[in-house]
């Protein structure tokens, strides 16, 4: 059985086995969950990164967490929103699914997301939370050894989507 919660928090205190981070294609930092992720893990994250040649809109890369207390990192680049047209919500699942997959594949059991695309990318909230809620619960349905899903909510609104997005119906 695969927990799915919602928190509200820094992901960069989650001492949980990885963490996934909301990269850019360049993978050499940026600003938001990556710019707090990339300060608190020090600079043997930027130079693992700098070793793995990038990474396109949907797919998923795994590092080490050096300073930071989580001992992996997962890395995806989420698509930048732009109308919704642009096949924004099959490239938003598919983080997902190739996170959730190298987890499974490395024995990652206990992990937590931030809101992907949902900043500095601009994906509306309650469409991205659909997606990664029902997403997570799709994955959960199938074979995997992953235990715990945290979402990792950095505001109150946010986390408000989530949670109502988790209720179990009725
Ligand atoms: P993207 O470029 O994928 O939109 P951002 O980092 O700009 O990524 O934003 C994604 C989400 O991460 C936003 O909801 C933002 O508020 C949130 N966020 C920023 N810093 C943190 C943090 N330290 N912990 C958790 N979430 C964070």
């Amino acid at each position: 059985m695969t927990r799915i919660e919602a928190r509200q928090g820094d992901i960069t205190t989650e001492k949980l086995d990885a963490i996934v981070n909301a990269a850019n294609p360049t993978l050499l930092g940026g600003g938001g969950v990556d710019g707090a992720i990339h300060r608190v893990a020090g600079p043997q994250l930027r130079a693992e990164c700098a070793t793995l040649g990038g990474c396109r809109a949907g797919e998923a890369r795994l590092t080490q967490g050096y300073r930071l207390p989580a001992p992996h990192v997962i890395h995806t680049v989420g698509p930048v929103w732009s109308g919704g047209t642009k096949g924004e919500p099959d490239l938003l699942r598919r983080c997902y699914v190739n996170a959730l997959d190298l987890a499974d594949h490395h024995g990652i059991r206990h992990l937590a997301f931030p809101s992907i695309s949902t900043g500095a990318y601009g994906y509306p909230i309650d469409q991205a939370a659909r997606i990664a809620t029902g997403t997570v619960r799709a994955y959960a349905e199938g074979e995997t050894e992953i235990e715990l899903v945290r979402f990792v909510c950095f505001s109150a609104e946010d986390l408000a989507v989530y949670q109502a997005l988790l209720k179990p119906p009725g």
